[in-house]
């Protein structure tokens, strides 16, 4: 049977074609905006191992979802990157029938040793997390010491290996790094690295959000397009989450990520897998399906692919649409898992 024969849509009539996996809870980093250290302490209680999927089960359910119509798959977390021997994942994915493109969200830290063997298994694409150019901002935003110079490394190495152009997102949080945007916008130009700023967003009650600490993404191009004149171009594919703008004198194109201020709901088409197996259908919902439960008592796949064209086809979330028109209202806000962020 040919692929898309398998499709399934939603009610909204979004169609099911991307897939973020999350590999591991785990990050050494503390972004204050994201796994701040007072929640993600040293008593904070990650997944024990037992309870991750393992590559085996990772590569199963990626079937399943290439067999439904899922075209791309992101490797996310926590940090991905520490999950031993992840270019064994990334074989084993690249191998999947109708998967086109594999991607990787990294903080960087480990990308540099790792970045030919994973292009070799299969990688295609790698985004890199980075907020700003000055250590002192920088290293007050990651809370774990970590030097701007080790992240421009990997980026070069990610390059080098044939992981380019890179993309680079850059949340961008008021008063406490938005000084850093021109800066970080005249090192990427004519690098052909995309930067992506993203709107900083609210993650339940994790990290204090406020409406006022979101720089809305029309600000940051009215900033980077009265420094280096800019255009809007076409989304590279339906359902691309960034706007892209291309500097009218050559020097590359930038993103912006308007999660916030102009929520993308509508073409959403993108599934989320958590560490340990829950199926999340968006980044906002309350609670996920299990996954590893049916796994683990050994359904079919016949039995797995019904689980999930059930979950999708009654999906109806609009969850960051209805925040962003109640955004002063809802209260208490809803909790989410910072593993199931992948950018
Ligand atoms: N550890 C990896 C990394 O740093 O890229 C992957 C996981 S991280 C959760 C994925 C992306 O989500 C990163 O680019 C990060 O900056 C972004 N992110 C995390 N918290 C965010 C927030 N509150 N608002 C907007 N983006 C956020």
């Amino acid at each position: 049977m040919a692929l898309d024969e398998l499709q399934v849509a939603d009610t909204l009539a979004r169609p099911l074609r991307d897939l973020r996996i999350s590999v591991t809870d785990r990050c050494q980093f503390r972004c204050t905006y994201c796994m701040p250290r007072e929640v993600f302490g040293r008593d904070f209680a990650f997944l024990p191992r037992e309870q991750l999927l393992t590559f085996e089960e990772l590569a199963r359910i990626a079937r399943i979802f290439a067999g439904l119509g899922v075209r791309k798959l992101r490797l996310t977390g926590g940090e991905p990157l520490l999950r031993r021997d992840l270019d064994t994942l990334v074989a084993m994915l690249a191998r999947i029938g109708g998967i086109e493109d594999i991607a990787l969200t990294t903080n960087g830290a480990l990308l540099a040793r790792n970045a030919t063997a994973l292009a070799a298994a299969g990688l295609r694409r790698v985004t890199v997390s980075l907020d700003s150019l000055d250590d002192a901002v920088f290293m007050a935003l990651n809370d774990a010491a970590f030097p701007v110079a080790r992240v421009l490394e990997a980026i070069d190495a990610a390059a080098a290996a044939g992981l380019a152009p890179v993309k680079v997102n850059m949340v961008v949080k008021r008063g406490v790094n938005d000084h850093s945007i021109l800066p970080m916008a005249a090192r990427f130009r004519h690098t052909g690295h995309v930067l992506r700023f993203i709107e900083y967003m609210d993650v339940g009650t994790t990290n204090g959000w406020r409406l006022d600490d979101v720089v809305p993404a029309a600000e940051i191009i009215a900033q980077v397009g009265g420094r280096w004149p800019l255009e809007p171009t076409t989304p590279n594919y339906h359902g691309e989450v960034a706007a892209r703008y291309r500097y009218r004198d050559g020097g590359g194109e930038i993103g912006v990520i308007a999660s916030v201020t102009q929520p993308f709901c509508r073409g959403c088409t993108r599934s989320r897998l958590s560490a340990d197996g829950q199926l999340y259908t968006c980044l906002f919902s309350a609670a996920g399906h299990d996954m590893r439960g049916p796994l683990r008592a050994g359904a079919t796949d016949q039995q797995l692919n019904e689980l999930v064209t059930g979950i999708w086809a009654r999906r109806a979330d609009r969850y960051s649409e209805q925040r962003t028109r109640q955004t002063s209202r809802i209260k208490p806000k809803p909790k989410v898992e910072m593993s199931r962020i992948g950018g």
